[in-house]
């Protein structure tokens, strides 16, 4: 995983943002640490009927469901789970990255979609021209 959300906000706000960008043949995606989910109140549980207990996502930031007992053993290993792909683009509050799947691939003029590294909740994206003082100037 490359790049880290996570604004230092803890709030479960929703922002109108992509999370796959393929604008050029790399392929970046939000995914999600499910061990971060771990206290979230966003975080909903069911009982299986194989004895289990399976967590996902209120706000389907990702659709996968998980064994709490393997989430929690990972969690008190400190060991990291794998990244879940996001369907939405994180919220601030979730342990989230950017994958990206053939960085080979990125073209001479690098990322043409920066914006989509900015974490979440982290503002919009800003270009400075800094022009050089001429000879005039100086
Ligand atoms: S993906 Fe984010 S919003 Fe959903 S349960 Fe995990 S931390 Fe909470
Ligand atoms: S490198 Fe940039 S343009 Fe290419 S897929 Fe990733 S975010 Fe999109």
């Amino acid at each position: 995983m490359r790049g880290t959300a996570g604004s230092g906000d803890t709030t479960c706000v929703s922002y109108d943002r992509e999370a796959s960008c393929r604008r050029c043949r790399v392929y970046c995606d939000w995914v999600i640490d499910p061990v971060g989910c771990l206290g979230c109140a966003c975080l909903y549980a069911y009982d299986a009927k194989d004895g289990r207990r399976y967590v996902g996502c209120v706000e389907r930031v990702h659709a996968s469901e998980v064994d709490l007992g393997v989430l929690e053993q990972y969690a008190a290993e400190q060991r990291v789970f794998g990244g879940l792909r996001a369907l939405r683009v994180p919220l601030p509050i979730c342990s989230a990255a950017i994958d990206s799947a053939y960085p080979r691939r990125l073209p001479e003029i690098g990322c043409v979609n920066p914006e989509f590294y900015e974490p979440p909740g982290g503002g919009t994206f800003v270009v400075r021209a800094h022009d050089e003082p001429s000879q005039r100037d100086v």
